[in-house]
């Protein structure tokens, strides 16, 4: 897991071990609570992949993308995410 994240630990959590697979492979940050906490909330959103990138967005934000030529050959997959782990997605640099 990328050691540029930050992870709050929280009281609720203490119990459960992590094994970061919400980060799925370490493409995403990892999230504030464990996937076996009752405040893991995970909430839809649109990755649209393009050239072995992608970015992240709410859902339906990519739409205009799939009809642009210059977005071309991109695919838009609906995803899960918990909202902290969206929040602490790098800054997204273009394809
Ligand atoms: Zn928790």
């Amino acid at each position: 897991m990328d050691e540029d994240f930050d992870v709050h630990f929280y009281p609720c959590c203490e119990n459960y071990c992590r094994d970061w697979h919400e980060t799925n492979g370490g493409e995403y940050p990892p999230s504030d609570h464990s996937p076996m906490c009752e405040n893991f909330e995970l909430k839809e959103y649109d990755r649209f992949d393009l050239n072995g990138t992608f970015v992240i967005d709410s859902v339906g934000a990519f739409t205009e993308f799939l009809t642009d030529p210059e977005y071309e050959g991109g695919i838009v997959t609906t995803i899960k995410l918990t909202e902290d782990q969206f929040e602490k997605l790098p800054e997204f640099e273009g394809f």
